[in-house]
């Protein structure tokens, strides 16, 4: 049975995470960006109201929702501030590995702490010498006794300077490709770990890139996730949960950019009229509001999916890759619909266009988010037609 409508509690939680986004991110948003400040009281101010760790469950202290609650939130928040959204995604990132697969004893110890009071959790699978191909990663670990010993370099990692906790992966030394991939619970305090530098950003400014360094880390085996060898298909199966967010998020940035164009267009004049008044500006905005219609609903299928359990592989990066495409696009669309003043930083559709940019590159390119459904076509997808 398809059903579009939200409940009466989604559509409470939408008006709340609306009003949050509204109250006290906007403000912000530019002031941060300008900066490049982390927002951490934005932050504590966002988790005091129950917006992050979305999906931890009840019984260790997080509200428990689906991801389509997660997808509303997420569209509200990043239609204020994409680079702010993202900093508070990453703790949702981070989490989804324990929640995935975490035994009882890890989620009350690793994901119990996160609720209980204002802390943030990385995510690190990505290298100076990778990204896209998580299988060669070349971060080591290896036993010893009761311990792993990890040594490498982990690159552009969200929060990296301000977290709490790291979800490492790296591979068992001796191992190649995607066997020997492992995911461990890190506490920042451990010896041997340290975190360089901000990295300097396009965009998302109000977001912390890091390099996280690795010397002789000793992590107890009760904090790897999964088992060994585990971790290229939890890394898979984190991103098959968080890709649906960030065509949410592309969601969100593109109707800011499509009622700001909306806006000034009905005030802008040239040729002795509101610039509004032309069709070919007004063909703009229709093309923009039904992607956006067509973005949200990739992403509510792809979100709604998990909820029911199924896989949702395909979905989550068919609701990645439009959305991101389509968001690019509609920023760009926005700020020509301002003409010269779009190109200046006075005006909050050049912060958009930044912004739109990092959505076809994290959690996977486009171009990887092509591969995963074009190896679906080619090895999985059942055509109807027969003949060629
Ligand atoms: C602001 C920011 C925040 C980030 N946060 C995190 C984080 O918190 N944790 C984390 O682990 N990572 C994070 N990343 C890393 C991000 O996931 C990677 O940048 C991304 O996966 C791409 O990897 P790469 O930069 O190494 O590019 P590469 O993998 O080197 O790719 C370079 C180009 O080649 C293309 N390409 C690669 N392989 C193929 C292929 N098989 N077919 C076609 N084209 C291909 C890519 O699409 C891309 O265009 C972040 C990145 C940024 C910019």
């Amino acid at each position: 049975m398809i059903d579009f409508q939200l409940t009466e509690e989604q559509k409470a939680l939408r008006e709340k995470a609306r009003k949050f986004a509204l109250d006290e991110m906007l403000p912000v948003s530019k002031k941060y960006d300008q900066s490049g400040e982390f927002p951490r009281d934005i932050l504590e101010k966002a988790f005091k109201a129950g917006f992050m760790n979305l999906r931890i469950p009840k019984e260790f202290g997080g509200p428990g929702f689906g991801s389509i609650e997660s997808v509303i939130v997420v569209e509200e928040m990043a239609a204020a501030c994409a680079g702010i959204t993202t900093s508070m995604y990453v703790n949702e990132l981070g989490a989804e590995p324990i929640i995935l697969m975490g035994t009882e004893d890890q989620k009350r110890r690793f994901l119990v702490p996160l609720t209980q009071q204002f802390r943030l959790i990385s995510f690190a699978t990505s290298e100076p010498s990778m990204g896209s191909d998580v299988a060669g990663m070349q971060a080591a670990c290896e036993r010893e006794g009761e311990y792993y010993i990890l040594n490498g370099d982990k690159f552009f990692i969200t929060n990296g300077d301000y977290a709490d906790f790291f979800i490492i992966f790296a591979r068992m030394k001796g191992t190649k490709r995607h066997q020997g991939l492992c995911a461990f619970f890190v506490p920042r305090e451990t010896e041997g770990l340290s975190t360089g530098k901000p990295l300097p950003k396009l965009g998302h400014r109000a977001s912390d890139t890091s390099v996280v360094m690795l010397r002789n880390v000793r992590i107890p085996s009760e904090n790897m996730i999964g088992q060994e060898g585990n971790g290229f298909l939890l890394a898979m199966l984190t991103f098959m949960h968080t890709r649906p967010a960030i065509g949410a998020m592309a969601t969100g940035l593109s109707r800011s950019a499509m009622e700001y164009a909306i806006n000034y267009s009905k005030q802008r004049q040239a040729f002795e009229q509101k610039i509004s008044n032309f069709q070919a500006l007004q063909h703009v905005l229709a093309d923009m509001y039904s992607r956006i219609e067509a973005m949200r609903l990739l992403t509510w299928k792809a979100a709604w999916l998990l909820d029911h359990g199924t896989n949702a592989n395909i979905a989550s990066s068919c609701a990645k890759l439009i959305s991101s495409e389509d968001a690019m696009n509609i920023a760009t669309q926005a700020l020509q619909v301002y003409g010269g003043r779009g190109y200046l930083e006075n005006y909050a559709v050049a912060k958009l266009f930044r912004d739109a940019k990092l959505f076809q590159i994290y959690e996977g390119t486009s171009q990887i988010q092509r591969q995963v459904i074009s190896r679906f076509l080619f090895e999985e997808y059942q055509p109807t037609m027969k003949g060629i």
